[in-house]
């Protein structure tokens, strides 16, 4: 049985983004993937994701932001891909929104740059909004969009390029450990590794509980969809990616890129599933098109055009929508990256980075205590 320095099961977002700086720092990694990265299976398709760096969430992440946003420049000029758009976020919500109120003491904290708009100044800047009088939104000119298809690819590419193994369509079967070492066992094979890292999104659960590991985890039936846009009002070079807390719902969405209209979808809600029964079908679901679109027609109504595509994602939620990132309380050459809740994939390639230190060097040099395993316990 071949033997590897660490196995990573899950090639996607994050073990993609791992897989790199381990193999950039020298140590024997294979990673191993039950698809062929990236792919449309899981959580990163889709082509986009928001950036945001004033973080609404808790302003504790804001340091793994930067971070993140200084990592993917890095990559862009390794791999020489256009990988970001700094096309600015404006979320928007009530004067009373407490996500909003984060985003604005995030950026006060960490000197972020921030524009607090009125609501009859978001309207007059982008005259593709309406935004009722008792909304405000505060508009970060720094973020913008990821292109997370690419950014797989090209940790794909550079990983590979720095000696890393990687084996796709290879689906892990079963997790055993065998001393000090852990055997990996797949559909068509079974390898030994020193160390381990675990991040196989939306099906981490089982694997993890074959370690002994009981990680609360929700895989959840998500859907974005395009329409057909009003181009002189929210092409990517005039209109933010936005983000709306509407009291008891929140979309997001992105400007029309290249002309592929305004990708659209809904943050809260979604069915649970199981991942490998996931009903994949855009529109079986009368809400698939519906939510997003009566949400076009209230707030930005000249994107409300014909539906050009829409997609089936899944979102793999935790109790409190915080990320478990951690090693096994009992075997801390075994390390795990889950259950990132919907907005994980602008901290990729930060958490890429921090979990190859926690396997090198045993810790990582951002602060993970807020992603411990132990708060579910
Ligand atoms: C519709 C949608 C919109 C989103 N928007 C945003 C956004 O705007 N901003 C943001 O920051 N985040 C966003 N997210 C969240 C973000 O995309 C995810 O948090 C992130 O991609 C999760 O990464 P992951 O590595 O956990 O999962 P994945 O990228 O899915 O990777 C998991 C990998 O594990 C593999 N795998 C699973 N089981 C096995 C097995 N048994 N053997 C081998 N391999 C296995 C899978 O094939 C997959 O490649 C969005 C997600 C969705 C679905």
């Amino acid at each position: 049985m071949q033997t590897y320095e660490v196995i990573i099961v899950g090639a996607g977002s994050m073990g993609m983004a791992a897989g790199y700086y381990l193999a950039k720092r020298g140590a024997s990694a294979l990673l191993i993937d039950a698809f062929d990265p990236p792919h449309t299976m899981g959580s990163h398709h889709g082509d986009t994701r928001i950036i945001r760096h004033a973080y609404g969430e808790g302003k504790q992440y804001v340091p793994f932001a930067l971070r993140a946003q200084e990592l993917w420049a890095e990559l862009e000029q390794a791999a020489n891909v256009k990988l970001f758009s700094q096309t600015g976020v404006l979320s928007a919500g009530a004067h009373d929104c407490a996500f909003l109120q984060e985003v604005r003491e995030s950026a006060e904290r960490y000197s972020l740059p921030l524009e607090v708009l009125t609501a009859q100044e978001v309207r007059e800047r982008w005259p593709g909004i309406e935004l009722p009088d008792h909304f405000y939104a505060c508009l970060e000119p720094a973020s913008g969009v990821l292109y997370s298809e690419h950014a797989i690819r090209a940790y794909r590419e550079l990983a590979t390029a720095s000696g890393a193994s990687l084996l796709t369509n290879t689906k892990v079967t079963s997790l055993q450990t065998d001393g000090a070492d852990v055997i990996v066992h797949t559909d068509s094979g079974s390898y030994r590794g020193k160390k381990l890292l675990v991040s196989a999104g939306a099906w981490n659960a089982p694997l993890l509980q074959e370690l002994g590991l009981s990680v609360p985890l929700v895989p959840t039936r998500k859907t974005v969809a395009w329409f057909g846009a009003d181009e002189s009002l929210y092409s990517a070079d005039r209109f933010p990616a936005f983000v709306f807390h509407l009291g008891d719902s929140m979309f997001y969405g992105f400007p029309s890129i290249d002309g592929a209209g305004v990708k659209i979808g809904r943050h809260d809600g979604g069915q649970a599933i199981d991942p490998d029964t996931l009903e994949r079908t855009f529109g079986c679901y009368l809400s698939d098109e519906g939510d997003v679109r009566a949400f076009l027609e209230t707030y930005m109504p000249q994107a409300a055009g014909a539906l050009r595509q829409g997609r089936v994602c899944i979102y793999t939620m935790t109790p409190d929508e915080h990320f478990v990132i951690d090693r096994h309380p009992d075997n801390p050459h075994i390390v795990f990256a889950a259950g990132f809740s919907g907005h994980g994939f602008k901290f990729a390639s930060a958490v890429g980075e921090a979990a190859s230190q926690l396997l090198i060097d045993g810790e990582s040099k951002l602060d993970l205590s807020m992603f411990s395993l132990s708060r579910f316990s």
